[in-house]
């Protein structure tokens, strides 16, 4: 049977980047041997490298004065050094989920965090709205899809100081001002590549404006100057990552992957609306994530709840289980998943509904 992978991440990307990464590993670039066992100085491998920067930074408008980093940690270790590189004294942060919280844990350790506004009262089911924001903090820090509970902000948001932000789980999925940002990162396993890899852009005239000491690997200046390579980077995301970045090119770019977001969503969210058994988790239509789609049984049908899950995986779906934080069920429609996917999910709910 057809598996829809739903998976939140890691989660689906291109087949063709699954089976060119597969290809690369068993014999790179026609070379005789796996990319898994060359230097990463390689003239071969540092052409992947610089594709995939050139890529990113121009699919994504990424405007000169800006580095493109592909570095280790995840975006676990940018909660860290983001603050680390560029919090002086004050930050602001957004409070709209676990993610969130643990990105202003760790500015906490650097200087004053301001927590503009936060969601958490409604178990971070809207994204709060009408805050203001201090104009003497050094940046503005949110999270732009909130993978967990299905919110997202995708327009950027208006500030009279610096953005950063978390971009794990949409990048390349809507238009984003970089010049509004002194750093947005990620780990790439949402919607780029396998685990293992982070991307981070950073405007170059923002470094080295703190005072602090900041250690050799954990000082983005470090990987600016050393492209990356300062040590040795985790090779084949960054080949994956390569791929991806073709592949979305070749299909249209961020546009096509924007219109291909909202289509998905609309048509999932118009089903989840529609049904008289399951209620969308984010009430403000405003609100809802186009990447992930969350939803539950709604309150007649409680009990269903298990029931829909057995009957959904044994229709192929995949990784339709919500966070356990929120329960019930979360479809993740990351810029790899196909509209024939999100219809299958769809003919589903319908033919549970038609059960009960
Ligand atoms: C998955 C995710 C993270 C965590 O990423 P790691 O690479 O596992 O550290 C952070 N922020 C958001 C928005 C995410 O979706």
């Amino acid at each position: 049977m057809k598996k829809h992978n739903f998976c939140a991440g890691p989660s689906m990307l291109p087949r063709e980047v699954i089976e060119e990464t597969a290809k690369g590993v068993l014999d790179f670039n026609g070379s005789g041997l796996s990319i898994l066992e060359i230097s990463h100085r390689s003239k071969d491998f540092q052409a992947v490298l610089d594709e995939a920067t050139t890529l990113f930074k121009e699919l994504l408008g990424v405007p000169d004065g800006y580095s493109v980093l592909f570095l280790g940690g995840g975006a676990s270790m940018e909660f860290c050094l983001a603050p680390m590189n560029f919090l002086n004294k004050k930050a602001a942060y957004l409070n709209t989920g676990v993610w969130a919280k643990k990105a202003i844990k760790e500015a906490k350790l650097f200087g004053e965090v301001v927590e503009v506004a936060s969601s958490a009262d409604a178990t971070y089911n809207y994204i709060p709205k009408g805050y203001s924001v201090p104009t003497d903090v050094d940046y503005f820090h949110y999270t732009s899809n909130n993978t967990i509970y299905g919110t997202q902000i995708r327009e950027t948001p208006d500030s009279a100081v610096p953005l950063i932000c978390d971009m794990s789980s949409d990048i390349f999925s809507h238009p984003v001002d970089v010049s509004k940002y002194i750093c947005l990162y990620g780990g790439a396993q949402k919607n780029l590549a396998p685990a293992g890899v982070a991307f981070a852009v950073v405007r170059n005239d923002a470094l080295g404006r703190v005072g602090r000491v900041i250690p050799t690997m954990l000082n983005y200046q470090t990987h600016v100057d050393g492209g990356s390579m300062f040590n040795t980077p985790p090779v084949l995301p960054i080949y994956s990552a390569m791929l991806t970045l073709r592949w979305l090119k070749a299909n249209g770019g961020i546009p096509e992957m924007a219109r291909r977001a909202k289509q998905r969503a609309d048509m999932l969210y118009a089903e989840i609306d529609r049904n008289k058994l399951f209620r969308a988790t984010v009430p403000d239509k405003a609100d809802r994530s186009y990447m992930n789609i969350c939803f539950v049984m709604s309150d007649e049908y409680k009990d269903l709840e298990s029931e829909f899950l057995t009957f959904a995986t044994g229709h192929g779906m995949v990784g339709i289980k919500g966070h356990r934080s929120v329960g019930g069920f979360r479809a993740s429609c990351y810029n790899a998943m196909p509209m024939e996917s999100v219809q299958a999910l769809i003919d589903c709910m319908k033919e549970f509904e038609n059960l009960h």
